[in-house]
């Protein structure tokens, strides 16, 4: 049965207003309103960016008599930890979300010797339909708000200070969703993650990935906020009759118009556009699309793309499977042939069913 695309998620159900929903401007209205002085603001956002504290019982720079204003406010609780699972010996744990609509959601932190990333969601399910994923199997519940992406940010910084005794250093958009399909949540939640303490949480543009399917207007469009974040284009195959299937959205923009979105993403950040290509086993793992995949990345993006092959993560009732070794191996020499960037991404999480492609909350 197909699928229909869904571009736009219902309005319906969106949590309520929260602090890390505000800009600056926002935040100062905010505290008027509650009839406090203009300073609180800066406070709140240094309490929450900073310190990582969203209970303002614990903010002991707010005064005890308006604590519990300020919390049912401006600090609503909007996700809670339903379950939580480890592997890799604790190294990388995965969260499942519960909202306080019911919605569930999941983030994923993973702990390498040089760098901590998490792998966070945009929205709960995903209406882009690609058939080997599994987020994609089951539509689109709701987009998430800005706050409920910033909290499973704040909650992974809070885990690493807390219990690793390190710093959170990278944010991929890779858990469930198409951030660009809730574009401006995810404009805002990449503002507030890149900027400075008091107002953001202070990670480096170029250590935030955005991840998309491939909108291409909406890449464009993402160029033109200079916001000097990573682009990620899952492309998976270099030929529109296959990407027709494997990424749905490909029968409204097509591979040439992707690439050069993404082209011109790369000239107006000047970063590096990471394309990624799920192997899957006789599906768009053959010689000729390896060679086919190096000479269109090459004549669109030159020196201005790396690809990261993703060995297909079988998810549940698919018949696909990752490629054999040697056919990767392969794979990767021949897109490096045509002097195009390629490697092997490692996959973690696959026995929590937390690796690429395979989260898909329940209840
Ligand atoms: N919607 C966005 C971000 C979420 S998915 C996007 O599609 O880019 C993050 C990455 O995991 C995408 O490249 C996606 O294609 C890939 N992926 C999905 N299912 C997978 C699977 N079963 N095995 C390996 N990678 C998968």
């Amino acid at each position: 049965m197909k699928q229909e695309l869904v571009f736009e998620a219902p309005r319906r159900g969106m949590p309520p207003r929260h602090l890390a929903d505000l800009d600056e401007a926002g935040r100062v209205a905010a505290v008027t309103e509650l009839g406090l002085p203009k300073f609180r603001a800066k406070q709140l956002a240094n309490q929450y960016y900073g310190r990582l504290i969203a209970d303002p019982q614990q903010m002991t720079d707010l005064p005890a008599a308006v604590r519990d204003q300020v919390s049912s406010e401006l600090f609503p609780t909007l996700i809670t930890a339903a379950r939580e699972i480890q592997c890799d010996a604790g190294e990388t744990r995965k969260t499942l979300w519960r909202a306080q609509d019911g919605t569930t959601f999941e983030s994923v932190l993973m702990r390498y010797p040089q760098r901590n990333t998490v792998c966070i969601s945009s929205q709960a399910g995903c209406g882009m339909a690609c058939p080997f994923c599994a987020t994609g199997q089951g539509g689109l519940k709701r987009n998430l708000s800005t706050a409920e992406i910033l909290e499973q940010v704040r909650a992974a910084s809070f885990a690493m200070r807390e219990d690793h005794d390190g710093r959170l250093s990278n944010i991929v958009f890779m858990g469930m969703g198409e951030p660009l399909a809730n574009y401006s949540r995810v404009v805002a939640a990449v503002r507030r993650i890149t900027a400075p303490p008091p107002e953001g949480f202070g990670i480096s543009a170029r250590s935030v990935t955005v991840s998309t399917v491939g909108l291409a207007p909406a890449i464009r469009k993402l160029a033109d906020e200079k916001l000097g974040v990573t682009l990620a284009l899952s492309l998976h195959t270099p030929d529109d009759d296959l990407r027709d299937t494997l990424v749905p959205v490909n029968n409204r923009w097509k591979v040439d118009e992707v690439l050069d979105a993404a082209r011109y993403y790369a000239d107006a950040t000047g970063r590096r556009v990471s394309v990624e290509y799920a192997l899957i086993r006789d599906v768009n793992d053959q010689p000729w699309r390896a060679d086919l995949l190096g000479k269109k990345l090459h004549a669109k993006l030159g020196p201005l793309v790396h690809v990261n092959l993703i060995p297909l993560n079988p998810t549940p009732g698919s018949q696909w499977d990752a490629s054999p070794k040697p056919v990767e191996r392969e794979f990767v020499k021949r897109v490096q042939a045509k002097g195009v960037s390629c490697t092997v991404r490692d996959t973690r999480g696959r026995e929590i069913a937390a690796a690429c492609g395979q989260l898909a909350a329940e209840g």
